[in-house]
């Protein structure tokens, strides 16, 4: 004998039927079949909904009546041939009319009971199970419906009645001895009490009537159909990569569907695991698919971790307070407060103090267990012994399931690394004492995150995936984007990381793609999106809420170099070539350095000096292997540097600048640049890496601009500039004179900075340094008489685009 259990998806419709109905005759081949089923799926609900309408009041169940009965008649129509129609045609039309009169009945009355819900939801169950025997004998199988409420006794407690296992045991086993039919089709779902009223056994519940049938009659297996091949490794409408896994115990897979694995329902295995039936999750759809084998073998097949689940809509009961510390029976009054109200505990844990005890229950149960326990506890909360019952809403429990966990060591401390890394605050844990399951409460806003860090950390070899946004897609950004399409294959391949950018913006417009932003076309993409708002954009970042976040600042910002804080807080990375945060006041400098520590955040910045030459990292890694820096001699503005090479009188200073500008070395107001504000930005820069609290106030700039080229326009400096030609030409012709070359340095010398232009000799370091090239000289305890020197192009749009790529991957891994 065998059971096979139909779901709602596998027989919503003639079509899916008709797969329902090629499995059975198959199967029936081999041996004595028992099939139970669903009712057409989103039918219960359908059902429940004519009800609750009813009994508001409302007329709209009418029109829902009739869509329920419609979808009957159409599906019995599509699979009965036309001859054989009439006697089922006749009987679903009996059974709606008598489900129109119970709603009918409803409607006057403005009442609906657990039992008349019963009573209603039935009907789903009976008349999908009544067409399938109609289409099964049209095809001249000997086939027999029958009422599992003849079979299955309850108790009365209506919707989610407990089965009586002796009585119902004996109506099975009596009733299969005698029947001879090849193949028996049972509605699930649903069964009588004592008095043969309806009950049913809870949502979900034909997976249980299936299991209860197959103990019965000792099957030899119990294969479930449904919509997936099998139990995942995660929920499959989470987590797109969950795998199907090929075996399971009985325990594991308890374990996954009490934390939230709907595809069976939890109290589905208790009865065959002691019968030792074995257990087989299959796909209606992809029957030729291997599926689950649930069983008592418990090969491990080297995993530890089994599945991850999830249940939302809990909240946590603390019940705290002074006068509970070693006084027992505080936790005994507490349980039985919640089983008097039959409230179903989920998860327990409570402080080696012993001053607080914390359980997980269902929301919906939230307010019955409060004053349930405040009125247990209302003399200890008079006497101020304890505390009112504190509630906390808005959470969910996820948990890592599998036999094999306690043999290994590290598993919880990998859990809450990677939930940790991307920012999910844990607010509970529990790990039961046969360590197959680690429980974690967090808040329900960070489900589907937790689950896909959870699912990459313990299942996915393939790669980690990085979630990107990016403001600032001119001329770096866009430079930026082709380069991380262009090494797409190499980082999947070499560093195991898939980079998304799932958010881009420029000043005008943003765009927001959760399958990714394509990197061919992502300004078709980009203009079809919506106004750039900064605000907006952070908060999208914000409730995406996605695993490994990075955002790449490329644009010059203040108010986005303002956000970061709050990026960091949410162990959103933060990639800036944006300078404006790091030259900020000190004290957000150093705010955003220390969110990134709490918060496991990433917090790079390369490109803020020297564009993509390794400056700030060279500078870092002479720190962290114990060097000290002494002193830094840098040109540091490629602007700067081009002009300088580039002016020897042929041309005038003001059209030097001009090239410089029409070639991208310039920041967007080339003053920043010819004043030497930038060159103070990125030596105080250096300096703070370097361990100095430095203000740009602290830095002193010997600037060769005349003062009233800087005031007015981008055009007025132009102007203002070709007047001081002279000026210009003199500061040249006397270095010239000299045999010196113009630079303009910038010098840290033990936590003192100045910028300026100085001659430099044909002898000095700084001398050979050609186009807009960049050049940093580290002193330090080790580089004593020769520096450590860094150089090379100092700016251009491709180079810190590829800065700003490196420091994106450094983030991400
Ligand atoms: P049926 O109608 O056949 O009883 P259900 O809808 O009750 O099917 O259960 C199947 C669904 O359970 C799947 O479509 C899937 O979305 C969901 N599900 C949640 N967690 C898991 C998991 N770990 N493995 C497989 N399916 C899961
Ligand atoms: N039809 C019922 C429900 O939707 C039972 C089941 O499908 O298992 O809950
Ligand atoms: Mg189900």
């Amino acid at each position: 004998m065998q059971v096979l259990k139909f779901g709602g998806s596998s027989v919503a419709n003639a079509e899916n039927i008709e797969k329902v109905v090629t499995i059975i005759q198959q199967k029936s081949t081999e041996e004595k079949t028992i099939v139970v089923v669903s009712a057409l799926g989103g039918m219960t609900d359908l059902l429940l909904e004519c009800g609750a309408l009813a009994s508001m009041g409302d007329e709209g169940y009418k029109d829902k009546l009739h869509v329920a009965e419609a979808r009957h008649m159409e599906t019995v129509k599509a699979l009965v041939p036309v001859i054989q129609q009439s006697r089922i045609l006749s009987h679903v039309k009996t059974q709606c009319n008598e489900l129109e009169d119970i709603c009918n009945g409803i409607f006057l009355l403005k009442e609906l009971s657990a039992a008349t819900k019963d009573r209603i939801v039935s009907y789903g169950e009976l008349l999908s199970s009544h067409i399938i025997v109609a289409r099964l004998a049209s095809l001249n199988l000997d086939v027999e419906w029958k009422d599992a409420r003849e079979l299955i006794r309850t108790n009365n407690n209506h919707t989610n009645a407990t089965v009586n296992f002796s009585a119902s045991n004996e109506l099975i086993a009596a009733y299969f001895k005698e029947s001879n039919h090849i193949v028996t089709v049972l509605p699930g779902f649903i069964a009588f009490d004592e008095n043969r009223k309806t009950t049913t056994l809870g949502r979900g519940g034909s997976d249980y009537t299936s299991a209860i049938i197959a103990a019965a009659v000792d099957a030899k297996m119990l294969e479930i159909w449904t919509d997936v091949s099998g139990m995942m490794t995660a929920d499959p409408r989470l987590v797109p990569t969950a795998k199907a896994i090929p075996r399971i115990s009985y325990q594991e897979a308890m374990e996954l569907s009490h934390f939230g694995a709907k595809v069976i329902y939890p109290p589905t295995i208790q009865p065959v695991m002691k019968k030792e039936i074995p257990v087989c999750i299959k796909n209606t759809f992809a029957p030729a698919d291997e599926g689950t084998l649930i069983e008592s073998n418990r090969s491990s097949n080297g995993k530890n971790i089994r599945g991850i689940s999830s249940v939302n809509e809990i909240v946590l009961l603390s019940l705290e307070g002074s006068g509970m510390v070693g006084i027992p029976g505080f936790s005994k009054r507490l349980f039985e407060a919640l089983a008097q109200e039959k409230i179903n505990v989920i998860l327990i844990t409570q402080g080696s103090s012993e001053h607080s005890i914390c359980v997980g229950i269902d929301q919906q149960n939230s307010s019955r267990a409060k004053q349930a326990i405040d009125s247990t506890f209302s003399h200890e909360i008079e006497t101020g012994k304890v505390e009112p019952l504190s509630i906390e809403t808005g959470l969910s429990i996820i948990a890592l399931v599998g036999d094999n966990m306690k043999n290994h060591t590290g598993i919880s401390g990998k859990m809450f690394g990677a939930l940790g890394r991307n920012g999910v605050n844990v607010r509970a844990i529990a790990q039961g004492s046969s360590e197959r399951n680690i429980s974690t409460v967090i808040s329900r806003n960070d489900v589907k995150k937790a689950i896909n860090v959870l699912h990459e950390e313990f299942f996915e070899t393939s790669y980690k995936q990085l979630h990107l946004f990016v403001t600032g897609v001119g001329n770096v950004g866009s430079k930026l984007l082709a380069q991380i399409y262009q090494q797409q294959a190499y980082l999947q391949e070499h560093l195991r990381m898939q980079i998304k950018v799932v958010g881009i913006a420029n000043s005008k417009k943003m765009v927001f793609i959760d399958e990714g932003v394509d990197l061919l076309n992502w300004k078709e993409q980009l203009q079809q999106g919506v106004q750039m708002n900064i605000r907006e954009f952070i908060e999208t970042i914000h409730s995406k809420n996605l695993r490994n976040s990075v955002f790449a600042d490329v644009t010059a910002n203040d108010e986005i170099a303002h956000s970061y804080d709050t990026l960091l807080q949410r162990s959103v990375s933060i990639v800036a070539c944006n300078k404006i945060a790091c030259s900020a006041p000190y004290e957000y400098y150093r705010k955003l350095k220390d969110l990134a520590k709490e918060y496991n955040a990433q917090f790079f910045f390369e490109t803020n000096v020297g564009a993509g030459l390794p400056v700030i990292g060279t500078l870092n890694d002479l720190l962290r292997s114990g060097d000290q820096i002494n002193r830094i001699e840098a040109v540091l503005s490629g602007t700067l540097n081009y002009v300088f090479n580039n002016y020897d009188g042929s041309k005038t200073f003001a059209e030097v600048v001009q090239d410089a500008q029409d070639e991208g070395y310039t920041e967007p107001d080339p003053r920043l640049d010819l004043s030497g504000t930038d060159v103070m930005r990125k030596i105080m820069i250096l300096a703070r890496e370097a361990g100095e609290q430095l203000e740009m106030e602290d830095i002193t700039n010997k600037s060769f601009m005349p003062p009233s080229c800087m005031q007015g326009s981008v055009a007025d400096f132009y102007a203002e500039m070709k007047k001081h030609e002279t000026h210009f030409a003199g500061l040249y012709q006397e270095a010239n004179n000299a045999g010196n070359k113009l630079k303009f340095v910038a010098s840290y010398n033990n936590g003192k900075a100045s910028v300026g232009l100085q001659q430099i000799p044909p002898q000095h370091d700084l001398y050979h340094l050609y186009g807009k090239d960049n050049v940093v000289l580290f002193y330090t305890n080790r580089y004593v008489e020769q520096p450590l020197v860094v150089k090379g192009a100092g700016a251009g749009a491709e180079v810190t685009a590829s800065g700003v790529f490196a420091d994106i991957i450094r983030a991400g891994r």
